[in-house]
């Protein structure tokens, strides 16, 4: 039997990195290769069903062990990295009995307490950092670590009681384009919970509602010598069209609940031009607010104009999860329960973005996020507490208990 720290150390050696610009799934050839070891380490723990599907997926069955009728409640953690950073030749090494202070992560690299405070809270903790040169990977290998250790408990374990648990370890989740491939037969739960990433505390069932946009300028291109009344600058088409959004509404200026426009790409030349971009909200009225804008600074340039010089579509991406929770609060009261009985007090930060579990809850699973005691991930930063990791190991074990508890 591995221990937790030994088995995230491994799965951080495999470079997951996935690929935006990839037409397949997965992305990346790399992730075939933890799937199967990943496959081997669930035959090891003596789990059913356990197989990799063709786009590298994960799964195994835990079956049940109680009596009682339960639900089947489902696990789930991903598999690759952010390209933010590179995954290539990671080399985790662990800081025993951390002292609190800044730390030299080689390659003339410091983690400082200055510019990340948040280390502090880790101070007598044993952490894993990198070398300065990678990322560390634990968004989100610790999500996996924490899943595959806490199933060895229970199956090591002959007093634990659960219901039938079913692991998925997913693909491409960090360029957003691998959980619609997973096999809903093959993962056949009432409900779930994704392991991945943030403090231990926290419980997530809020993320954005979000939107692309695709704005079309059309210009009129002409010598400039001989432009004047007749030249249509489509790039000057854009700074305008931009310019009309709410100067406030950009990421830089939001934080919390508050939503944001932020354009992620902007190119072109007279003729014509096109930005993108992507607009996010935890209010859908909100969000429907903003989408709203878009269509009508398209609306008025044209009028001003009197032709078509702007084509804006806005198309829906994912929707807020927690809707889908109103009726169905036990799936996170739950959690909070567990955490207060191990002295951990809950907490329930909206997440500003979107999680797998936000799409696998409008596929027909409810499914919040869980922690993993990760920090500064998609960076030479990252860093995991292996104290955190383990805590959240048992996290994940007691919630399996209660949930059999419940029924
Ligand atoms: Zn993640």
């Amino acid at each position: 039997m591995k221990n937790i720290v030994e088995r995230f150390i491994s799965y951080t050696r495999i470079d997951t990195t996935s690929a935006d610009d990839a037409t397949t799934c997965p992305s990346t050839p790399n992730q075939f290769v933890l799937a199967r070891q990943l496959e081997e380490e669930l035959k090891e723990l003596n789990l059913k069903d356990v197989h990799v599907d063709e786009h590298a997926f994960v799964y195994a069955t835990l079956p049940a062990n109680s009596d009682r009728k339960c639900p089947v409640v489902g696990f789930l953690a991903h598999m690759d990295t952010s390209n933010m950073a590179s995954g290539a030749g990671i080399k985790a090494r662990i800081i025993k009995n951390y002292d609190g202070g800044d730390i030299e992560l080689g390659n003339g690299i410091y983690t400082r307490v200055k510019e990340y405070p948040k280390i502090a809270e880790l101070k007598g903790h044993d952490i894993i950092v990198t070398d300065g040169t990678t990322l560390l990977g634990g968004d989100d290998k610790a999500g996996i670590a924490i899943i595959m250790d806490a199933v060895q408990k229970l199956v090591s374990d002959p007093e634990a009681r659960h219901g039938e648990i079913r692991i998925c370890f997913t693909p491409d989740e960090e360029i957003g384009a691998g959980i619609h491939n997973i096999k809903m037969e093959d993962f056949p739960c009432d409900y779930a919970y994704t392991v991945d990433g943030g403090d231990i505390d926290e419980v997530t069932y809020e993320n954005f509602n979000a939107a692309t946009a695709v704005v079309n300028f059309i210009g009129n291109s002409i010598h400039p010598g001989d432009a004047k009344g007749k030249m249509i600058n489509a790039l000057q088409l854009a700074v305008d069209f931009h310019s009309m959004l709410p100067v406030f509404e950009r990421p830089e200026n939001t934080e919390g609940r508050e939503g944001f426009n932020h354009i992620v790409s902007l190119q072109g030349e007279c003729e014509k031009a096109q930005a993108v971009y992507i607009i996010r909200n935890h209010d859908a009225d909100e969000l429907e607010r903003q989408k709203g804008e878009f269509t009508e600074i398209a609306e008025h340039m044209n009028r001003m104009y009197g032709r078509e010089v702007v084509d804006c579509r806005v198309n829906d991406s994912y929707r807020n999860m927690k809707e889908a929770f109103t009726d169905r609060m036990y799936i996170v009261d739950v959690v909070s329960e567990t955490l207060r009985e191990m002295g951990i007090e809950p907490s329930y930060t909206p997440i500003r973005g979107g999680t797998d579990g936000a799409q696998l809850t409008y596929m027909g699973i409810p499914t919040p996020n869980l922690g993993t005691g990760g920090l500064f991930c998609h960076g030479n930063h990252e860093m995991v507490s292996i104290n955190n990791m383990k805590k959240m190991s048992d996290i994940v074990f007691n919630l399996i208990l209660n949930i059999e508890k419940r029924g």
